[in-house]
């Protein structure tokens, strides 16, 4: 059997999805990314990849459209069949995502569907899909965010999908412990992304205020959070399960 280990990322197009794919590939993993509708920036993370000499392909993925796993799945494991020898691969990144702001009186029925599908339901049903695929001794990463456990107003049905997410991962540990598959959260605080119209990173008063309810006093970046994923990836985090880890650089402490 192959030592080379293959990582699944969902969302490495951009923002820290593809910082997790390029840190994973530093760590000499081969990674198999999604994108939900930007193709050309997939393949841009595909090209940087395989320049840092690892295996990297792209692959569309609706994470909010549970129907499509199958066929998805289906085309990811043929892809790594042929490749390999094995459909197996080894660690499932959970990190696809799209923000929602609304107060809870302004929410209404659609966007809760919405985020539940993409941000609990999707994540549920691709990592019980995918778990038939996935190889003694790996594990899964979820992308929880620092509103599970501070509060900012207009973040409640996101920031409780999140907080569903860190439930579940400690119930996928408990669970896959016996397939010696490890299963835990990274919680980013505010990182300047294209998130939610890329306001942390564009809006100077919104930055400002994050940094200064930061106790290092700065807004996070995607590099802070890729070499993190990465790290639980590798032997040297063979022993960290069912945890939580924040990595917003000490916000709202
Ligand atoms: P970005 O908006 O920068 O990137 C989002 C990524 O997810 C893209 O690759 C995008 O694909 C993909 N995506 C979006 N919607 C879907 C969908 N319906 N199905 C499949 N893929 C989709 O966001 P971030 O990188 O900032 O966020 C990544 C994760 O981190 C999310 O889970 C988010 O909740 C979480 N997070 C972000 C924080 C932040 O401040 N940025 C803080 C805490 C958590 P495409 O390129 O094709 O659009």
């Amino acid at each position: 059997m192959s030592t080379q280990k293959i990582a699944l990322v969902t969302g490495g197009s951009r923002g820290l999805g593809r910082d997790m794919a390029i840190n994973l590939a530093k760590k000499g993993i081969d990674v198999v990314l999604t994108y939900n509708s930007n193709k050309t920036e997939a393949d841009k993370v595909v090209a940087t990849i395989q320049s840092l000499g690892q295996k990297a392909i792209a692959f569309q993925l609706d994470a909010g459209n549970v129907k499509s796993f199958d066929a998805f799945l289906k085309d990811v494991t043929d892809h790594l069949k042929e490749k390999t020898g094995s459909p197996n691969f080894d660690f499932l990144i959970n990190n696809a995502g799209t923000a929602l702001y609304a107060l809870v009186n302004d929410t209404t029925e659609a966007q809760v569907d919405e985020a539940f599908n993409i941000h609990y339901k999707g994540v549920f049903f691709l990592t019980q899909k995918a778990l038939p695929y996935i190889n003694e001794g790996g594990g899964i990463v979820n992308i929880s965010s620092g509103l599970a456990r501070f509060s900012f107003a207009g973040s409640s049905v996101y920031a409780s999908m999140k907080s569903a997410v860190e439930t579940l991962t400690r119930y996928l540990a408990k669970e896959l412990g016996s397939r010696k598959i490890r299963a835990n959260v990274v919680a980013p605080g505010a990182i300047e992304t294209d998130f939610g119209g890329g306001h942390v990173r564009d809006n100077k008063e919104i930055n400002d205020h994050v940094a200064s309810i930061t106790a290092l006093g700065r807004v996070g970046l995607p590099d802070d959070i890729g070499g993190v994923v990465a790290f639980l990836c590798t032997e040297d985090a063979k022993w960290i399960n069912g945890q939580r880890i924040e990595v917003s650089g000490g916000m709202m402490l």
